[in-house]
């Protein structure tokens, strides 16, 4: 059930079979600025008739990158390869992708902060000047050697444009950060996919879901389906305010969205450590969740809807946690 809100790419979720991804800029909802830059680099560069500059995009999981990368391959109508930091181990395995681009396809790397260095290294001549040094042979008759790559567009995808080297992060043109959708947007999507999938879904149900998905496209149309299944069995399929409200109160889902990982990171903060602050290292220790998935995932959304706070000295809850889980402390007491 936690996988539910967890904005991680879970089965189902496939690049292509999702037939919920909008194909195109204009049906991208949200992320105005982002969409009105790409608009303008993307023209620009069709009349040059260029490849796009390298692009990176950067923000927490479920937010659509990868249908970001996959709407400008589609605007500028060339085809896209996609692959993903970890999968690539070797250089090898990056030239043999690299040589067998077409000019001006698009390489779609996520989670590009996980390449390896060796990899990396390979792909900053690649993204500058388009060719690559192979090393042929081993030992001492080995030699390297300069070979010619097309005019490719690398669109890279990272959680934070912080995990990147700065060598790799210098060689982008473009580089756009997703921000989490607020409920009107995410509303929107809810709807576009109840259409799609053919959900009888009222506005103000799609408000209830739109509400408690974390502010992540990924997290509202898995929510919707969960909330179709409840409503196939219980109310004839029909969805409105009352029935989104408890098919989420089922599937234990907050009003806030927040999961299992969410409540344990506030809540050991406000009873383990008296409301913080707590260093990180010990918070991953307390909830047992790595350091980066803790970063990456959680703290952004917690941090913006204001239930935690990052300090020199740690992260604090904040009044609003005490409230949401209806706790009260000395301090809060004393005001
Ligand atoms: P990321 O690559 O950032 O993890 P994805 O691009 O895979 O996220 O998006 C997750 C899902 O959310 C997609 O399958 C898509 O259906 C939906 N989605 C993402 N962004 C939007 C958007 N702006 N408008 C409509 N649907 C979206």
């Amino acid at each position: 059930k936690d996988d539910l809100v967890s904005p991680e790419c879970i089965e189902g979720d496939g690049i292509y079979e999702s037939g919920l991804r909008p194909r195109s800029i204009k049906e991208y909802i949200g992320q105005k600025t982002v969409k009105r830059n790409l608009s303008i680099f993307v023209d620009a560069a069709k009349k040059r008739k260029e490849a796009l500059d390298h692009v990176l995009l950067y923000g927490p999981p479920g937010l659509g990158k990868t249908t970001l990368a996959v709407i400008i391959a589609r605007e500028m109508g060339f085809n896209i390869k996609v692959t993903s930091g970890p999968v690539i181990e070797r250089p090898g395995d990056l030239a043999a992708i690299l040589t067998n681009l077409k000019d001006s396809d698009i390489l779609f790397i996520d989670e590009i902060h996980r390449l390896p260095h060796t990899v990396e290294e390979i792909l900053y001549p690649a993204m500058e000047d388009f060719y690559i040094d192979l090393v042929i042979g081993q030992g001492p008759s080995a030699r390297s050697m300069k070979l010619d790559i097309p005019r490719f567009t690398l669109v890279g995808a990272t959680t934070r444009a912080g995990l990147l080297t700065s060598p790799l992060r210098d060689r982008f043109g473009i580089s756009f950060r997703l921000n989490y959708y607020a409920v009107d947007e995410l509303t929107k999507i809810i709807l576009r996919s109840a259409t799609l999938l053919s959900i009888e879904l009222e506005h103000a149900g799609a408000v209830e879901i739109a509400k408690r998905s974390r502010g992540t496209p990924r997290i509202a149309n898995r929510l919707l389906k969960r909330v179709r299944d409840y409503a196939q069995v219980k109310e004839q399929g029909k969805v409105n305010e009352a029935v989104a409200a408890d098919a989420l109160e089922m599937l234990e889902i907050d009003s806030q969205g927040f999961d299992h990982m969410d409540r344990s990171i506030l809540l050991s903060i406000i009873e383990n450590y008296g409301g913080g602050p707590v260093g990180i290292d010990t918070l991953c220790a307390t909830v047992g969740e790595e350091r980066t998935t803790l970063e990456d995932v959680y703290e952004p959304y917690l941090i913006k809807e204001g239930y935690l706070q990052k300090t020199a000295r740690g992260r604090i809850a904040t009044r609003k946690a005490y409230e949401h889980f209806g706790k009260r402390t000395f301090k809060l007491e004393q005001e």
